[in-house]
């Protein structure tokens, strides 16, 4: 087998590679409005209740029908994990890192197809989808080579007539629980790593973005995997997600999602309730306020696309968002200055056009809450561009900028997740620092700079679990930096890193005498 590499990104400047693209999309608007199953224990099951999932982009737009799991259809589907633990746990390791290979490369066949979808129904244009699409690929390809690395455990010493061994075992049944702003690669990377393991899962998606969900978990069936290893059950958090967390068979939690959530499944899963012979295993990736720094001896330009690209990707709905500036105040109006001049080249528009760099936001309680922050924002340091919203069709606000900012203020803290960018002065290296770690985020930072000693200080004080150097925060990619955080923004569990399958499994010792 090939050592792992990543997914290259697809080039868009290839008029192929356009066209392409654009097939791809024609295909998926023939199969908007689809219906969508749950699916438990393999069988096929259609609810009344329905989730409707649309285009944030042009709201009237239905992207497909999604049948929606209750409490019963939770528990149901969990009896089905539960009995297919015990066939798919005795698995060769090898067969079960087959079977997710084989869909990594069905996944490669089909790449545009499902970046399509991400288009259409998360609102992502052409270029983060496609990366949303190459690091679900990523991850496939990762933990499948990861488990078999693993398969026949870790090397420990025996003595003289002993033989000691250490292995790791699946632990149970899991709950995956996603967020909508990876809806493809997170999604899929929390359950692959989950399964490839020997564990089954129940997985919900966000309630916002479903049916990509359910067209991987298609892909997985047609690559082979049983039955009631991966049970579909989409509902609403609120409605399910506490049955989910609670129930005494839960084994693991794998939560990607917001610091509140978070903090509330940690919570419930430490408590042991009636029946449960276990402590749950909670992976929690949470929010970030994440900072890029600009010192006085930094390449200007380069940080100003630093600040603007790691703001405003995906309209600055990533956890690693750059929703803070730090500039040192030597160079501060230069840059806010060239920052702005940026900014206001970006288009914002239809996703669905190969020229649109920012798409809408998710749904309407996104764009009440960031523009709510925008309003904030208005008080707490001066709008230099953007500060409007429309969401007569689509959810659209622009790429915006507010300089001045004091550290402590709101938009300095809170995480906002959507296009504003807090930009605040620093008096010097140790103020910078002093600001970067000023909120009880940690996720990920960047330091422009070309003072070595700046930046080895840096490295290590500044206290997040993803930092960049002369780069933007955002971007990172399975296998090359893994990617997890600090304080409240979670468990650290690095996805797409060498730690992380084993979050998912158990280590068995056991010593024979001869
Ligand atoms: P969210 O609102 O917390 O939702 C995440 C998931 O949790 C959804 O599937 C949601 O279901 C579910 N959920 C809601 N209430 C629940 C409950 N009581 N029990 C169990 N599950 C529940 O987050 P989001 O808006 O989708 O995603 C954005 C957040 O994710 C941001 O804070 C971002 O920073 C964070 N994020 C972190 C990382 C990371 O690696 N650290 C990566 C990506 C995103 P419904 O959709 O049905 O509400």
């Amino acid at each position: 087998m090939l050592p792992y590499k990543h997914e290259p990104f697809t080039d868009f400047s290839n008029k192929e590679n356009i066209k392409a693209f654009n097939e791809a999309l024609e295909f998926v608007n023939s199969q908007l409005g689809k219906e969508y199953p749950l699916t438990i224990g393999g069988e096929k099951v259609t609810t009344d209740e329905k989730i409707v999932s649309t285009n944030p982009a042009n709201k009237e737009e239905v992207i497909g029908i999604v049948s929606k799991a209750n409490k019963d259809l939770a528990e149901k589907a969990m009896q089905a994990a539960v009995t297919s633990f015990e066939t798919w746990k005795k698995f060769n390791p090898e067969t079960r890192a087959h079977i997710i290979l084989r869909a990594a490369t069905m996944l490669r066949h089909r790449k545009h197809e499902f970046s399509a979808y991400l288009v259409k129904e998360a609102g992502k244009p052409w270029k983060e989808a496609d990366a949303d699409t190459a690091e679900a690929i990523d991850f496939l390809e990762y933990y499948s080579r990861q488990m078999l690395k693993l398969k026949d455990g870790i090397p420990v010493q025996s003595r003289e007539g002993e033989l000691n061994q250490f292995n790791y075992i699946p632990l149970g049944v899991g709950v995956i629980i996603s967020p909508f702003n990876f809806p493809l690669a997170i999604m899929a990377g929390t359950t692959v790593a989950a399964i490839v393991s020997g564990n089954t899962v129940l997985l919900k998606p966000a309630n916002t973005t479903p049916v990509v969900a359910a067209k991987f978990v298609e892909l997985l069936e047609e690559a082979g995997l049983p039955a009631g290893v991966v049970n579909f059950i989409p509902g609403s958090g609120a409605e399910i997600g506490d049955y989910l967390v609670d129930h005494p068979k839960t084994r693991f939690i794998s939560f990607t999602g917001s610091r509140d959530v978070g903090c509330r499944i940690y919570e419930r899963a430490a408590k042991v309730n009636p029946g449960q012979i276990w402590l749950k295993r909670v992976i929690a990736e949470m929010g970030g306020k994440d900072t890029v720094l600009v010192d006085k001896d930094a390449d200007l330009d380069l940080a100003a696309a630093s600040i603007v690209y790691s703001a405003f990707g995906f309209s600055g709905q990533k956890c690693s968002a750059g929703s803070r500036a730090v500039i040192h105040q030597d160079v501060y109006d230069e840059v806010l200055e060239k920052a702005v001049s940026l900014t206001k080249t970006l288009s914002l528009g239809n996703p669905e056009d190969v020229n649109t760099y920012m798409g809408p936001v998710i749904d309407k309680a996104a764009f009440n809450k960031i523009m709510s922050y925008i309003e904030i924002g208005k008080e707490e340091g001066k709008l230099m561009t953007g500060g409007e919203g429309d969401a007569a069709k689509g959810y659209f606000i622009q790429p915006t900028i507010f300089a001045d900012v004091n550290e402590k203020a709101r938009i300095m803290q809170e995480e906002i997740f959507g296009p504003v960018v807090a930009v605040c002065k620093a008096q010097d290296f140790d103020h910078m620092l002093e600001i970067a770690n000023n909120t009880e985020y940690g996720l990920t930072g960047a330091l422009l700079s070309n003072n070595r000693e700046h930046i080895e200080r840096a490295r290590e004080e500044f206290h997040v679990g993803n930092l960049y150097f002369n780069r933007g925060c955002t971007g990172a990619i399975v296998g090359y930096q893994p990617f997890g955080g600090f304080n409240m923004s979670g468990t650290d569990s690095k996805a797409g890193g060498p730690d992380y399958l084993i979050l998912h499994m158990q280590a068995k010792t056991t010593s024979e005498m001869f």
